[in-house]
C-alpha cells in the first residue's frame, strides 16, 4: 500500500472525518485517498475556534511561540522521507523535488518564526510630554486558499506568516494535493501548537470562499492560483473591506543577451523550465533571444529538453513527472496546435506520451509568432516559447507586453545591460544569472494582473499585521 496518510479536516485541535471526493495519482489515475468535505458547521466551528485561538496566540511570547513554529519543523525535517514520498504520489514531481520542496517550506516558516520576534513598532519623536508609538499588532484570523502545484510550500508561505505574526488562521488547502497540508498541519499539532490556532478545511473551493470571506471574524485574505479566481475573491474581500495577499499566475519573460554562451545558457534553460514540469507561477516561458546567438541557443534548448527522462517521480532517475492533472495535458495540446497553426517549430516534445498518467514532454518550440495564444496565456506546464529579437529594447518591450507581471529572467555579463533590464521589466521579481526567483528572506509577488501584497522577508510579515498609532500625553 503506498505511503498515503488518511485525509481529516483539522477544527479546533481536533482531526474529523468527512465524505469527499477522490484523490488520483497523476502517474497512473489509481485513486488514492478521499478528501473530506468541511459542512456549513465545520466552518463555522473553524471559525469559532481560530477566534478562541487567536486570543490565546497573540499574547503568547513571541519567543514562546518561535519554540512552537520551529518544534513543527523540526518533526517535519525528520519525516522528510515520508512527507516526500506522499507529495511525488499526489502531485507527481520528482522525489528529489519533493524533498527539496519540503526544506524549502521549513526554511520559509523557519525564516518568519526567527523574525517574527523582530516585528519592530517605533517611536516617532514629538514634543516633550506626548509620545507617538507605532504598533504593529497581528491582523486577526486569517483565511488562506493555497493551490495544487506546491502541497506544502505553498500552505507553509501562509501558515509561517501567519504564525510568526500572532495570527489565527484557517486553512482550504487543495483538494488535489491535501495530505502535503495535512501533513503540516500533523507536524504543528504534534509541536504543542495550541487548539484553534491553525485550522484545516477541503470542500468546495468556491462554496468555502464565499462563506468565508465575508465572515467578520475574517480580518485577511490570501490566496495562491489563477487570476481569475485571484480576482474574485479579491472582488468579495473588497464588498467587505478586507485587504488581501493575492499570488496569482505569471508568464515569465526571460530576455538572453548575446554576451553569454548559448550552448551553457540552453541548456540550464530547459533544467530551468522542467521544474515541476513547468507547473510553477514562475516558469520561465517566453524565451527573447538576441539574434546572434539565436540558433545555438535553441538548438542547445532542444538537445536538452529531448534528454530528460520522464516517468513515475518515485523512480529516482526520472528527471519530470506527470502533470498533476489532465487540464494541464488538455491546456499544453489547444496551445502547442495553435501556435503551430501560426507557424512555430516544434523542435522538441510536442505529443502527450502514453495514455496512463498524465505524461507530457519537455516542448520547445522555436520561432513563435507575437500573435500565438501561449504567447498571452499563461501555459502553466512545460512549454517553452523561444522568440528572435534584435536587440534589448525589442527584448524589454515584448516581455512587458502581457497583462501578467510575477517574475523574469535576464541573462547578460554587461553591467549596463543588466541596469537596463532591472529597471524595465515590469514583474515583482527579477533574476540577472540564475532562475530562482524567490527565497524565504526575500519579498515575493508580483505586478499587474500578477497580484498584489508579498509573502516571504519582511514585508511578507507585515502583511499579517496591522498598524496602530498610540498617541500618549504624559501629565
Ligand atoms: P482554477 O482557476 O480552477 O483554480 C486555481 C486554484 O484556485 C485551485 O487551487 C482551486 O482549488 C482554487 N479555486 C478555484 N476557485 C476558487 C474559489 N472560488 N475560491 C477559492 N479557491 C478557488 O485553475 P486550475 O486548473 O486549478 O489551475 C490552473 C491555473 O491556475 C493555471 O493556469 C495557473 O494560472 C493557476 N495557478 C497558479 C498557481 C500559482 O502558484 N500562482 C498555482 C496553481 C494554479
Amino acid at each position: 500500500m503506498p505511503n498515503y496518510p488518511n485525509l481529516k479536516l483539522f477544527i479546533d485541535g481536533e482531526w474529523r472525518s468527512r465524505d469527499g471526493q477522490p484523490v488520483f495519482n497523476p502517474a497512473d489515475d489509481t485513486v488514492l485517498g478521499t478528501v473530506p468535505h468541511a459542512t456549513r458547521s465545520d466552518l463555522d466551528d473553524a471559525l469559532a475556534a481560530a477566534e478562541k485561538g487567536l486570543k490565546v496566540w497573540s499574547r503568547t511570547s513571541p519567543a514562546r511561540r518561535a519554540e512552537i513554529i520551529l518544534k513543527a519543523t523540526q518533526l517535519m525535517r525528520e519525516r522528510i522521507e515520508s512527507l516526500a514520498e506522499t507529495m511525488t504520489l499526489e502531485q507527481g514531481k520528482p522525489i528529489a523535488q519533493s524533498r527539496a520542496e519540503i526544506q524549502r517550506a521549513c526554511e520559509i516558516i523557519e525564516w518568519d518564526a526567527q523574525e517574527g520576534r523582530r516585528v519592530y513598532g517605533r517611536i516617532i519623536p514629538s514634543e516633550p510630554g506626548m509620545r507617538h508609538s507605532v504598533l504593529r499588532q497581528p491582523i486577526g484570523v486569517v483565511a488562506a486558499f493555497s493551490p495544487w502545484n506546491f502541497p506544502t510550500s505553498s500552505p507553509a508561505r501562509k501558515v509561517g506568516g501567519a504564525l510568526s505574526s500572532g495570527c489565527s488562521i484557517i486553512l482550504k488547502a487543495s483538494e488535489e494535493t491535501p495530505a502535503g497540508a495535512v501533513q503540516l498541519v500533523q507536524a504543528f499539532a504534534d509541536a504543542g501548537l495550541p487548539a484553534g490556532v491553525l485550522n484545516l478545511v477541503f470542500g468546495k473551493p468556491a462554496e468555502i470562499s464565499e462563506y468565508l470571506i465575508p465572515q467578520s471574524t475574517v480580518r485577511l485574505v490570501t490566496f495562491t492560483g489563477s487570476v481569475p479566481v485571484g480576482k474574485h475573491l479579491t472582488a468579495l474581500a473588497g464588498a467587505h473591506m478586507k485587504p488581501v495577499i493575492m499570488e496569482l499566475g505569471g508568464h515569465s519573460p526571460v530576455i538572453v543577451c548575446d554576451d553569454v554562451d548559448p550552448a551553457s545558457q540552453g541548456a540550464n534553460a530547459a533544467v530551468a523550465k522542467s521544474r515541476n514540469a513547468g507547473q510553477v507561477c514562475v516558469a520561465p516561458t517566453r524565451f527573447f533571444v538576441e539574434d546572434a546567438i539565436y540558433d545555438r541557443f535553441t538548438a542547445a534548448m532542444a538537445e536538452k529538453a529531448a534528454s530528460f527522462k520522464i516517468g513515475n517521480g518515485l523512480d529516482p532517475a526520472n528527471q519530470m513527472g506527470p502533470l498533476a492533472n489532465d487540464r494541464r495535458i488538455a491546456a499544453m495540446e489547444t496551445l502547442v496546435a495553435d501556435a503551430k497553426a501560426r507557424g512555430a517549430r516544434v523542435v522538441a516534445g510536442g505529443a502527450r506520451i502514453g495514455n496512463r498518467g498524465n505524461f507530457y514532454p519537455l516542448t520547445v518550440l522555436a520561432d513563435v509568432p507575437d500573435g500565438a495564444r501561449a504567447m498571452s496565456e499563461e501555459p502553466f506546464g512545460p512549454l517553452a516559447l523561444l522568440s528572435r529579437v534584435r536587440n534589448i529594447d525589442e527584448a524589454i518591450e515584448k516581455a512587458n507586453s502581457v497583462t501578467y507581471g510575477l517574475a523574469g529572467y535576464a541573462f547578460t555579463n554587461s553591467a549596463r545591460k543588466a541596469e537596463q533590464l532591472a529597471e524595465s521589466i515590469e514583474v515583482g521579481n527579477l533574476s540577472i544569472n540564475h532562475y530562482v526567483a524567490s527565497s524565504a528572506e526575500t519579498p515575493f509577488g508580483g505586478v499587474k494582473d500578477s497580484g498584489f501584497g508579498r509573502e516571504g522577508g519582511i514585508e511578507g510579515l507585515h502583511g499579517y499585521t496591522v498598524v496602530k498609532n498610540v498617541s500618549h500625553l504624559m501629565n
